[in-house]
């Protein structure tokens, strides 16, 4: 079984509009320097593992008022056995969230021809092309596959967002209209604000996050090219009115 490194019983803010339920499992393929799970990325061998039948026990008690569970990372992807722990938690009746970087859309096809997904939440960490990729990544990226997961994820029919944390270092408003072409008509996709705390590299917690309004402008912008654009915690009716 894959190994559960994290466990919230309820969120009210992980998956909008839902009571949910969050998983956190380990082992990355990125090395994002913003990534603020340093712990499970790098450290992971030093959490302790949760029993699955903990959790599910508790989603089963808690099955009247919880609407979903959210299984996040790391890159949950990372684990071939993934499928195996989604259809755990599908018996339970509760919807089910996966969070990805999008990297091995091989897996995300498989999950999503065998319903145990609901929903699918994607970042997409920069333009995309490889030298930009790579440089905010931290590894080596094959561009082909994150483009493949955009196509498969918006041809699905399940529930789902792209995202993009934006650092000033790193992303200007440029960039982000780049990557809202890229998933042009897409459903929905949010702005994130880097923050500058408990970052994989720390040299991030010396860097200022773009103003609120600046953040506005980048989805005002990237709302063009997709269906509903705004940035995470704002409400769709702020959105190019701000600024
Ligand atoms: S922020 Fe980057 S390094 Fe951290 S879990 Fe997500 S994809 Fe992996």
């Amino acid at each position: 079984m894959v190994p559960i490194k994290g466990f919230i019983e309820n969120s009210l803010i992980e998956w909008e509009g839902k009571i949910a339920s969050i998983i956190f499992l380990p082992i990355c393929n990125f090395r994002c320097p913003y990534c603020h799970a340093p712990h499970l990325v790098q450290t992971h061998n030093e959490l302790e593992s949760i029993p699955v039948d903990v959790i599910i026990n508790k989603i089963r008690q808690n099955i009247d008022w919880l609407d979903g569970v959210v299984v996040t990372g790391g890159e949950p992807t990372s684990h071939r056995n993934l499928d195996a722990l989604l259809k755990l938690l599908k018996d339970t009746g509760i919807g089910v969230r996966l969070d990805t970087n999008g990297t091995n859309p091989e897996i995300l096809q498989h999950l999503i021809t065998r319903n145990l997904v609901d929903c699918i939440a994607m970042d997409i960490k920069a333009p995309l092309l490889k030298e930009k990729y790579e440089q905010i990544s931290g590894v080596s990226c094959n561009i082909e596959e994150i483009k493949e997961s955009i196509r498969i994820i918006m041809g699905s029919g399940i529930e789902y967002e792209f995202r993009t944390t934006v650092c000033p270092t790193q992303l200007d408003g440029n960039d982000i209209e780049d990557i809202a072409r890229s998933i042009k008509g897409a459903k929905r996709y949010i702005i994130q604000s880097f923050k500058p705390n408990h970052c994989l590299d720390t040299r991030m917690l010396d860097i200022k996050p773009y103003p609120d309004e600046k953040l506005k402008y980048f989805a005002f912008t990237a709302g063009r090219y997709v269906e509903y654009c705004c940035v995470r915690g704002e409400s769709k009716n702020n959105i190019g009115r701000d600024w």
